[in-house]
């Protein structure tokens, strides 16, 4: 039996999806193709751009589908290259390592945007682009993202967000929230990989990265992935209709999960935080052994940080947050979602109990 836990890395495909995917998967849907398999495709990409569009509370003609946060952070923050750009020192890899030189704004000690600093920055020198993202990946921290738009705003920037650990997990209305550019993924909330979205503001700008075709009305070129963008708006669909009952169920799961981990350090406890994300180190350890020793019960876990090459890296959003390597270097992150159960909680906590106790005995051996 495996329990997997690591819905913030990617969660499994909804049943929605899936029916989704294939009842388009077998048709020659070009939409840019004037027949009717064409113009088939073309209305269920605009479909599932209405679905987005009033998931995010963007104007539909504001939806630009791409391949996913990755492509959209890149395509945001490049547009802005040469420029000066702001970007929280929690962001994401796809944020942090988009190609233009950013200049970081501090993390209190909780793991929260230092809103101070992001002022201080501002007034140093004109920004064109601040970037925060509205919850982090890793300690699941809901960031103010308000308070850090308005800022940004006042000082004449443009502002991004990155939302992909948000969608589906707490409500978003980018007008209300001041987002100019808000970069969204489907894998995270059971829709397919290698999709995902922009959705923006009219703001006067238009980042494009990829040319060569006039899809998605020239802001992103190359024949629609109609299979995947049906998924993902199924996967939307699904995630923002079944929103209250979600997040109680997570809280539930988050709950059970805290009150019974001991000798842990859990990170942001009293922070606003996603219902779904718990971020804890382990004193004495550290995560590789944790990984290993979880997987090998047959238990899905992550460090937390954004591990694309297989090793594991002491997490960068700790050491934002002031902690050092070793604690850095002992996180374990459990992230749920919308297939997580009880049983999943319990399991991993038999198993957790049973290699500390492993752990402990041979320190003391
Ligand atoms: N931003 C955040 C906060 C993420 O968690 C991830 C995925 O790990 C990404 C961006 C990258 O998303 P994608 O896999 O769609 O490129």
């Amino acid at each position: 039996m495996k329990t997997y836990l690591d819905y913030n890395a990617t969660a499994p495909l909804r049943d929605e999806a899936r029916k989704a995917m294939l009842s388009t998967l077998s048709s020659p849907h070009n939409a840019s193709s004037v027949h009717g398999f064409g113009r088939e495709g073309r209305s269920i990409i605009e479909s599932a751009r209405e679905t987005l569009a009033s998931a995010t509370g963007a104007d539909t003609t504001q939806i630009i589908f791409n391949s996913g946060a990755t492509e959209g952070n890149n395509t945001v923050l490049k547009h802005f290259d040469g420029q000066r750009i702001l970007a929280s020192s929690i962001e994401h890899a796809a944020t942090l390592q988009a190609g233009p030189k950013l200049k970081e704004i501090p993390v209190t000690e909780e793991g929260v945007l230092d809103l101070n600093a992001l002022e201080k920055l501002l007034k140093e020198r004109p920004t064109a682009l601040v970037s925060v993202m509205l919850i982090n990946n890793e300690t699941g921290i809901i960031q103010p993202i308000k308070e850090a738009s308005d800022l940004a705003h006042k000082h004449g920037a443009l502002f991004h967000c990155d939302g992909v650990q948000a969608l589906g997990r707490i409500e978003i209305d980018i007008n209300a929230l001041g987002i100019d550019f808000l970069t969204l993924s489907s894998h995270k909330i059971g829709g397919p990989q290698g999709v995902g979205a922009l959705a923006m503001r009219l703001c006067g700008q238009t980042p494009i990265l990829i040319t060569g075709g006039g899809q998605e009305k020239s802001a992103r070129a190359g024949t629609e992935n109609v299979a995947g963008i049906a998924g993902f708006a199924a996967a939307t669909k699904a995630a923002i209709n079944n929103l209250d009952s979600y997040q109680s169920q997570t809280k539930a799961l988050q709950d059970t999960l805290e009150n019974a981990l001991q000798n842990v350090k859990i990170y942001g406890q009293n922070a606003s935080r996603a219902t779904n994300t718990t971020l804890f180190s382990v004193p004495g350890t550290t995560s590789e052994r944790l990984l290993m020793a979880l997987d090998l019960e047959g238990i899905a876990v992550s460090n937390g940080s954004a591990c694309s090459s297989g090793r594991v890296e002491p997490s960068h959003v700790l050491k934002a947050m002031g902690e050092n390597d070793k604690e850095a270097s002992s996180a374990l992150r459990i992230s749920t979602g919308w297939d997580t159960t009880h049983e999943d909680i319990e399991r991993f906590l038999n198993a957790f109990e049973k290699i500390m106790a492993r752990i402990e005995r041979k320190q003391n051996a």
